[in-house]
């Protein structure tokens, strides 16, 4: 189902023309507007689903072999140096756009950008304390 004022929808289905570098049944991939670093883009699923809670698991069953084709032809043309997938949900956690996409984000030597998470050292049974809450 497509959503009718979801702007990624558009761009997906062809509606707003895209710089596209794959396209099939279920998806388009398409470069980044604002790209982090050269090669940026998205892959983003022809139907619309707000986030991965709701994406629906034969379409993001589909996503990690894509994203590896397209880790291959991107290594293959652009010659990356190292690769980062990131995906945001929500606003807090980043995410503008409310149709679920997975970015692709080819990564050189010296190009400024840092995806790493700041590590915490949590307390003396701090973690056995969230464990007993996911799984009790
Ligand atoms: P996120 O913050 O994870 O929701 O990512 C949204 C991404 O979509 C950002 O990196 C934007 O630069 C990108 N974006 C937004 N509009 C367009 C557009 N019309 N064409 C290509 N990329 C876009
Ligand atoms: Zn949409």
């Amino acid at each position: 189902m497509k959503k009718d004022d979801c702007i990624f929808c558009k761009l997906a289905n062809g509606e707003i023309p895209t710089n596209t570098i794959y396209e099939d049944d279920d998806f388009r991939v398409f470069l980044d507007a604002a790209p982090a670093t050269k090669g940026h883009c998205l892959i983003v699923p022809k139907e619309h689903f707000d986030n991965l809670e709701q994406l629906d698991d034969a379409v993001g069953a589909k996503v990690f072999p894509l994203a590896r084709k397209m880790m291959k032809l991107l290594k293959e043309k652009l010659h990356w140096d190292g690769f980062n997938v990131v995906q945001n949900n929500g606003e807090l956690a980043g995410q503008t756009v409310f149709h679920f996409h997975t970015h692709l984000i080819p990564r050189y030597e010296g190009d400024g950008q840092n995806f790493n998470m700041k590590s915490t050292s949590p307390a003396e049974g701090e973690l056995a304390g969230v464990l007993n809450e996911i799984v009790s």
